[in-house]
């Protein structure tokens, strides 16, 4: 297999015994699929979970296969230039969890033009992206909102609220709020304080140390973090102000399992990166060999700039203390070991 084959049609991809494997040739090859993820600060599921289960099952699906990947550590203007890299090395397709899905509806039109296809993956990014992987993101604001008022139990009609909402550059944002508004409103008391966190622990930490200033020690009787980032930020200040109250994220981060064991969290949301990560790969990798996504797709989504984008939309799973062996542990995510560290 010469480089220049690939290069035109990546056929080597996916053809058992296939392609020799030569190292030399495969280095100097091009590089056929990018990984572009958003962030890194409030959640450690991008470099723990999803770039190396994507990296994984798109070797096990390609051996001639390539991923470039690069981390916008939250910027749109990085995440740009990293598009523009990707553009120039000259990949096939990009998969692309974007920092500011407002941002990228240019962008995805240039690669299109130039016959690169971009999947979605985890937020919908604008511009005519060929296919979309993520979870149902509502419900997952509704998984939010009924933990907490399991939490709260008898005392939910009697409870104000704080909330910590995600970043509203991150279309999920508004869905996670949405979800846990529909199922926490008109069974709290309300909502005291809401403000965006703006997926970074430091503000979501300082937004709940002015809802203490503001509302009292006794002011509210829940946190609700969109994510297990910001819950650690929030549940220091908590713990500083002798505040204990519920509070829930979501990312099933291995810290924020080792809270909720420690009765610090009450949960997190956990969305099984596995399935999301193999289906972004196999969308990849169909595109990259001109199959048709909907061997993948079984659903449709609609971005503000396009409507029915083939997608495929999982479902995630609240975790407690209840069932953490039947869940991330069940699932190989985290060994009891590392859960349960001797100190
Ligand atoms: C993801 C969450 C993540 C958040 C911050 C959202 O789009 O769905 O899992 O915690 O971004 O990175």
């Amino acid at each position: 297999v010469t480089a220049a084959a690939l290069a035109l049609t990546g056929a080597a991809c996916g053809k058992a015994g296939g392609a020799k494997k030569d190292s030399a040739t495969a280095d100097k090859g091009p590089a056929s699929i990018g990984l572009l993820l958003p962030e890194n600060a409030s959640s450690t599921r991008y470099e723990s979970f999803d770039r190396p289960f994507i990296e994984a099952k798109v070797k096990a699906l390609c051996a001639d296969c390539k991923v470039l990947y690069n981390n916008a550590e939250g910027s749109a203007a990085k995440q740009k230039q990293q598009f523009d890299t990707l553009l120039t090395q000259g990949v096939k397709v990009i998969i692309l969890d974007a920092f500011d899905a407002a941002a990228t509806a240019g962008w995805v039109k240039e690669a299109a033009d130039k016959g690169v296809k971009v999947v979605a993956y985890d937020r919908l990014a604008t511009g005519p992206v060929s296919a979309y992987v993520s979870f149902d993101n509502e419900k997952v604001g509704e998984l939010q909102g009924q933990a907490l008022l399991d939490a709260l139990g008898g005392k939910a009609a009697e409870s104000d609220i704080v909330m910590i909402n995600g970043d509203e550059a991150d279309p999920n944002a508004a869905q996670f709020k949405a979800g846990a508004h529909k199922v926490l409103d008109g069974k709290i008391r309300k909502v005291v304080y809401e403000q965006s966190g703006q997926w970074n622990p430091t503000i979501a930490g300082q937004k709940v140390s002015a809802a203490v200033t503001q509302y009292g020690k006794n002011g509210f009787q829940a946190v609700y973090s969109a994510n297990d980032g910001m819950a650690a930020a929030i549940i220091t200040q908590l713990k500083g102000a002798g505040i204990t109250v519920p509070v829930g994220g979501q990312d099933a981060g291995l810290d924020a399992i080792q809270r909720i064991v420690a009765g610090d969290q009450t949960y997190t949301v956990y969305k099984a990166y596995r399935p999301l990560a193999d289906a972004a790969a196999e969308l990849a990798v169909d595109l990259l060999q001109g199959k048709d996504v909907k061997t993948v797709a079984d659903a449709t989504a609609d971005s503000p700039t396009d409507k029915n984008i083939p997608a495929k939309l999982l479902q995630a799973k609240v975790v407690t203390k209840a069932n953490i062996a039947q869940t991330v542990v069940a699932d190989g995510l985290y060994k009891a070991s590392d859960i349960c560290t001797a100190d």
